[in-house]
Order: C-alpha cells, then sequence, then structure tokens
C-alpha cells in the first residue's frame, strides 16, 4: 500500500487513552517512541519549532549508526524533557497527523512520556511546588505574605536561594502577586438585559484564572468592563480551582482529573443555562476546550463546557460580527506589536485578538505568530531558561520592528517574557494586555 504524505482532509485528535494500563508500560512507551522518532528523523520539519526535535536529531547523528535504533534509550528522557506541549507541531506542521495511517501525535507522545516519568517518581518535588499555582497564589496572597513574597522575588540573594532549591532561573522573570484577588475585588454587573447573538449567547461567565486572580487582576477587571460598555451582564465563576495545564505540563494526570472534578460540575451548570464562559488566560481556554475533553471523551459535563467556552477575542470579535458590539472608540493605539501565543494558536479561531485591535481608528497592528518560548514555568526553569530566551530571539526581533508604542501577547506571562527579552530594543514601548488595550481604546478608565 502507498502511503501518501500529508492528507485533504482536517486532522483527528484521538482521545488520550491514559486510563488505559499500556498508557503507563514503559517498554511500549519507549517502543511507540522510537517509532514516531524515526519518523521525524526522515522528515526533520519541525526542526527550528523547539528543543525537542534539534535535540533528537544531535542524538541520532552522533549515534554509531546515525539511525534512531543507535540512540540510548535513557537519552529518550532529553527530547522529552525540552517539550513544553505548546501543540504547534501537530496543530501546524505535522503531514502524519490522524487520520494519515501513520498517526502521529508528538505533543501527546510526549505528554505520555512526562506521565510515566511522574508515575515512576521522577519528578522532583521542586517542579511540584511550581505546578502548584492555585496554592502557592493562595498563600502569597495573605497581606503581610504578599509584599515578603514580593520583595523576596526581587532581593538577588533570595533568586540565587530559589534557584538552587526551587531551580528557578535566577535572570527569569517571575511575576508578583497582587495586593487584592481579581476575584475578592469583582465589580457586579449591571443588570442589563440578555441579547444573544446567532453564535454568541448575550452572558458571560468568567472563568478567572489562578494569574489573573493572584497576579494580574487588572486585566480581569478590564475584561468585565469590556463587557459592561457592551451592555453584556456577567458573573465571575462562583468557585474554581487551577484549569489543570501546570499539573498537565508536568504529567500529573490524576491532579488534572482532581482539579477537573472541582471546576467542571460549576462550569457545565452555567453552560446548560445558557452562558458563554470565558478565561482570559489562552493556555486555561485550551484546557477547557482541548485538554480535557480529549481526557474525558466520555463525560457530558465537560463536553458541554468545550461547547461554551470562548476565547475572550474569538467572543467580542463574533458579537461584533452579529452587530452586537459597540465601535464608539475614543483614543487610537498607534502601532502595537501584536504577538499570538502557541496556546492561542492551536485553539483554530484565527486571529481574533488582531481583528479586534485593527476596529480601533489609527491603530497598525504588527502581528507576530511563532513560540515566545515562555511556556508556563518551562521558560524560568534554571534548565531551560537559556533555551526559552533562545527560541523567544526572532519573536523579540519582530516585535521590535517597526518601533511600537505598545507590545502586546494574549498570554500576559509571554508578554512578560518578551519584554525581558526585548531588552533596550523595546524603546518606549509599554507592556498591555490586549485586552487592557481594548479597554484604553474605549476610553473606559482604568
Ligand atoms: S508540542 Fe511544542 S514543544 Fe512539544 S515537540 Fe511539539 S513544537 Fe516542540
Ligand atoms: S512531528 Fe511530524 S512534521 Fe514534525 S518532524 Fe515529526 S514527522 Fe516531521
Amino acid at each position: 500500500m502507498s502511503v501518501r504524505e500529508g492528507s485533504l482532509e482536517a486532522p483527528t485528535r484521538h482521545p488520550l487513552d491514559w486510563k488505559n494500563p499500556e498508557f503507563y508500560d514503559s517498554e511500549k512507551l519507549f517502543a511507540e517512541m522510537e517509532r514516531v522518532f524515526d519518523i521525524c528523523h526522515g522528515c526533520r520539519r519541525c526542526v527550528s519549532l523547539c528543543g525537542s526535535f534539534p535535540t533528537l536529531f544531535d542524538l541520532v547523528d552522533e549515534s554509531a549508526t546515525m539511525e534512531v535504533d543507535g540512540v540510548a534509550k535513557e537519552s529518550y528522557w532529553k527530547v522529552v524533557d525540552q517539550c513544553y506541549l505548546c501543540d504547534v507541531c501537530y496543530m501546524t506542521k505535522c503531514p502524519y497527523v490522524p487520520p494519515h495511517p501513520w498517526n502521529l501525535d508528538f505533543p501527546h507522545l510526549m505528554l505520555r512520556a512526562k506521565a510515566v516519568k511522574f508515575a515512576t517518581g521522577h519528578v522532583p518535588m521542586k517542579d511540584k511546588v511550581l505546578a502548584s499555582t492555585d496554592a502557592l497564589g493562595k498563600l502569597a496572597s495573605i497581606p503581610v505574605v504578599t509584599q515578603v513574597t514580593n520583595a523576596l522575588n526581587k532581593a538577588p540573594v533570595t533568586r540565587g536561594i530559589m534557584e538552587s532549591v526551587l531551580g528557578v532561573d535566577r535572570n527569569a522573570w517571575v511575576p508578583s502577586y497582587a495586593g487584592a484577588t481579581f476575584r475578592g475585588n469583582a465589580r457586579q454587573s449591571a443588570p442589563h438585559p440578555v441579547k444573544d447573538g446567532p453564535r454568541t449567547p448575550g452572558k458571560v461567565a468568567v472563568f478567572a484564572t489562578c494569574y489573573i486572580n493572584y497576579n494580574e487582576p487588572g486585566i480581569g477587571h478590564d475584561l468585565l468592563k469590556l463587557l459592561d460598555h457592551n451592555a453584556i451582564p456577567y458573573v465571575v465563576v462562583e468557585k474554581e480551582a487551577c484549569c489543570g495545564m501546570p499539573k498537565l505540563e508536568l504529567g500529573d494526570l490524576e491532579a488534572v482529573a482532581a482539579n477537573k472534578d472541582k471546576n467542571i460540575p460549576v462550569l457545565a451548570k452555567l453552560a446548560r443555562e445558557g452562558w458563554a464562559i470565558v478565561t482570559p488566560i489562552p493556555s486555561c481556554t485550551l484546557m477547557f476546550k482541548q485538554e480535557l475533553p480529549l481526557m474525558f471523551p466520555g463525560d457530558a459535563d465537560v463536553q458541554a463546557v468545550k461547547a461554551a467556552m470562548f476565547d475572550p477575542f474569538e467572543y467580542l470579535v463574533t458579537r461584533q460580527k452579529e452587530g452586537l458590539l459597540k465601535t464608539d472608540f475614543k483614543r487610537p493605539l498607534g502601532q502595537v506589536s501584536y504577538h499570538i501565543p502557541c496556546h492561542s494558536r492551536v485553539q483554530n479561531v484565527g486571529q481574533k485578538t488582531r481583528e479586534a485591535l485593527e476596529l480601533v481608528p489609527d491603530t497598525k497592528v504588527n502581528t507576530v505568530e511563532r513560540c515566545s518560548g515562555h511556556s508556563g514555568t518551562w521558560g524560568c526553569k534554571k534548565d531551560f531558561h537559556a533555551m526559552a530566551m533562545k527560541i523567544g530571539k526572532p519573536v523579540f526581533r519582530q516585535m521590535a520592528d517597526p518601533a511600537p508604542d505598545f507590545i502586546s501577547s494574549d498570554c500576559q506571562l509571554g508578554g512578560r517574557h518578551i519584554e525581558q527579552g526585548m531588552g533596550e530594543t523595546k524603546g518606549k514601548a509599554e507592556l498591555k494586555h490586549p485586552l487592557t488595550l481594548l479597554r484604553m481604546a474605549y476610553g473606559l478608565p482604568d
């Protein structure tokens, strides 16, 4: 049988078979890695995407046979450790994804390897601590602790200690904690009447996310102001835990399931009551749109949440196309360098943030669609920070040209990483989240 390269059909993502005992069978895992690595070695399209592929190809080229069979199995972990599960190789490059008979899903294979590593106790405690964003946020948002944590995060001596104890690179940007959480201070919605559009529910439930709740609540407040300005009633989701993405990146699938059990009943109820659900961090949106549905394909509540979940700009631009979004902008934004994070790209909703910013008169958007290298906690870690800066270099360069008034990314953590990487080439540009830029364009107060 001849095997066609690529396919005209849309890619099919198979569910993650993580309940099958074979999923955790190391021998079967290594056999599958050898099969897939051999296909990748013959293809090499993804060489520039991240550190995983160059690591693999170097291992092959430096082996005695110069083929995958010459690479020691223990070295496979070097490839796995460089993958931060951005999904870009699957979604944008690989011609062998299902329904192609080679059935190649590189990110899910890396996720399986991370799950095996986690289950066999090979993940250090420091990585588990860093992935506990919710617990860290709760602790750091206790008033006195907030100031102390922020001060310690900036002091060179404690950064050295953080590096040796927690593995956080002393040069990497780390988030500060806000004095007041978003959820504790979100304004109640005005009683606007609900106006459903053909594709958008006319009322929005906001899933705050750990980062917006504990670190940059202003972005969440800006989202609420945008909804209020457009007469869209909203609620902040009454009870939430971390979406589970940091645990997924660690391979801790049981912890992902535990967080899913806390979030999904609350969100499914909202979905069934006709609310659109919006989260202001792309990785969290993707968790509900893609990762949980693939882990729990038979769970009707998970599927209901998936159907109700919107990226904020997907929601706003669809409202605009339905004639339900105001365009009474009061100020131009000038030159905006806008970065699309990988976890926005793989949602397959197009460049909705760019479309929204381009609605603002006298605004030029320079769109940069390439991995910044940050990816959650991965880019802050001592072992990977230098690689994260290297991966981000083309992004840092493209963001600086032409000289922007603002730099922006849907992922604020990625935005901070880009700001750091741009250094002096940032010039006078300010980093603002796209939701903040839109709030400013409407002339709404801070
Ligand atoms: S998912 Fe992203 S980080 Fe992982 S191998 Fe693919 S492109 Fe690289
Ligand atoms: S993931 Fe697909 S496109 Fe990328 S190197 Fe492997 S076979 Fe080629």
